[in-house]
């Protein structure tokens, strides 16, 4: 799909794949196995400029476009589903939040240290009891003399034993439910802020997934991000960005499915011949290539639409929705295709597996994405 790629994108995308392909696709497997969260590689990311690819240079970012960004995901997510998932997280949920919805003081603060690296974010909006009821969450915020004071627990917050910066939601006004939500800049170390349960995975292990926990955590006045009682509005405008990066993980994880069985079948021998020229095999492949550059396209779309500042909540749904179920697909397929071998730790193919899993839950179910398409469509 070169084709539809300008020379700068071309060019980003060829350079982020060789730094995965080189620096993080011989330690992938070990960091998984291991739960360790890829600290220097988060940080030689942010000095190629891949943690605040689609902003502008002035406050630290590349400057480039969300096609970019979308191909450089795909690019990581193709060696480590889990760098996918903390460049993702970071970028779409919390630099673009900021940039879009920041004061000129709050994008000054934050926007450079994000986008180089040198501090890491995370966007916390889930609750134990608000999932996929986002609306129905619990944590409040009140103002008190000129501070704002949070109380509450996030929990499934990626990124959130390592981030400095967390942009998190509550409650301003109860009462009033989805209209009564304001969004949050809350820093590391904040009295009152402290980091809970760290959650065991089946998947994206070099990732963390923690619990936040705020008991009386009092924040600067200023320190709401947008208008007040617009958080719900922020939290989805935000999460229609983010879902085009999970779809872009989930592709990254499809496409090293399909070169991996196209290696092995042609490698592996049965019947005095390799594998490839099983017809069983090529129809594997066949399906597994076409539903991955399907996904692609409708990936692709909703990233074009979104730097062309239209609207994409239907079409960043629509990519997220195939872009999971293809990852699973093509990684189920992938540990049909390597038989036995295919089931073991030795090589990746049930790694990606696990991976592909939870690009089909988080940032919206895939249940939640249809109903996302469906009002799209019934409006
Ligand atoms: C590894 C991991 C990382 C995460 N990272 C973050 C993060 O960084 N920040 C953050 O805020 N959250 C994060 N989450 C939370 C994630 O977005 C939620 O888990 C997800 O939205 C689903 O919510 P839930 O788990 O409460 O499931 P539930 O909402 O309880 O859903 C359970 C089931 O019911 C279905 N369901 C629910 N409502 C409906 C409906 N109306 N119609 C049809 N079916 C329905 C769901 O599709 C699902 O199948 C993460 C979760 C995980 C596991």
């Amino acid at each position: 799909m070169d084709y539809l790629l300008t020379d700068e994108q071309k060019m980003l995308r060829d350079m982020v794949s060789k730094f995965a392909k080189e620096e993080i696709g011989p330690v992938a497997t070990k960091m998984q196995a291991e739960e360790t969260f890829p600290e220097s590689i988060v940080q030689q990311l942010g000095e190629l400029g891949v943690m605040g690819i689609a902003y502008p240079e002035e406050y630290g970012g590349a400057g480039m476009d969300f096609v970019s960004y979308m191909l450089a995901v795909e690019a990581i997510s193709r060696y480590c589903a889990s760098t996918g998932v903390i460049v993702s997280a970071h970028s779409s949920l919390v630099v673009d939040p900021i940039f879009r919805f920041g004061t000129e003081a709050q994008k000054k603060k934050y926007l450079p240290d994000l986008c180089s690296g040198k501090k890491i974010g995370c966007h916390a909006l889930t609750e134990p009891g608000a999932g996929s009821d986002v609306g129905s969450l619990k944590t409040t915020a009140k103002l008190v003399g000129d501070k704002w004071v949070l109380n509450g627990t996030k929990h499934f917050i990626t990124n959130g034993a390592n981030a400095e910066i967390a942009v998190i939601f509550a409650l301003t006004e109860p009462e009033q439910k989805t209209r009564g939500i304001s969004a949050f800049i809350v820093e590391k170390g904040t009295p009152g802020f402290k980091i809970g349960k760290l959650e065991d995975k089946l998947g994206i292990r070099a990732s963390t997934t923690a619990e936040l926990i705020f008991e009386d955590c009092a924040i600067p006045k200023d320190n709401l991000l947008g208008e007040l009682n617009k958080g719900f509005k922020i939290a989805m405008i935000t999460l229609d960005g983010g879902r085009l990066g999970i779809a872009s993980q989930a592709l990254g994880i499809a496409k090293a499915s399909i070169e991996d069985s196209i290696v092995y079948s042609k490698e592996r021998q049965q019947f005095g011949q390799p594998i490839a020229n099983f017809q069983a095999i090529q129809w594997m492949l066949a399906e597994m290539e076409t539903e991955y550059e399907a996904a692609w396209l409708l990936t692709y779309r909703g990233s074009l639409m979104k730097d062309k500042g239209m609207k994409y909540s239907k079409e960043a749904a629509m990519a997220k929705l195939k872009a999971s179920e293809t990852a699973s697909f093509c990684a189920n397929k992938a540990i049909q295709i390597h038989g036995g071998y295919g089931y073991i730790k030795e090589f990746d193919v049930e790694r990606y597996l696990r991976d592909a899993k939870i690009t089909e839950i988080y940032e919206g179910t895939n249940e939640i994405m249809r109903l996302v398409i469906s009002a799209g469509m019934l409006k």
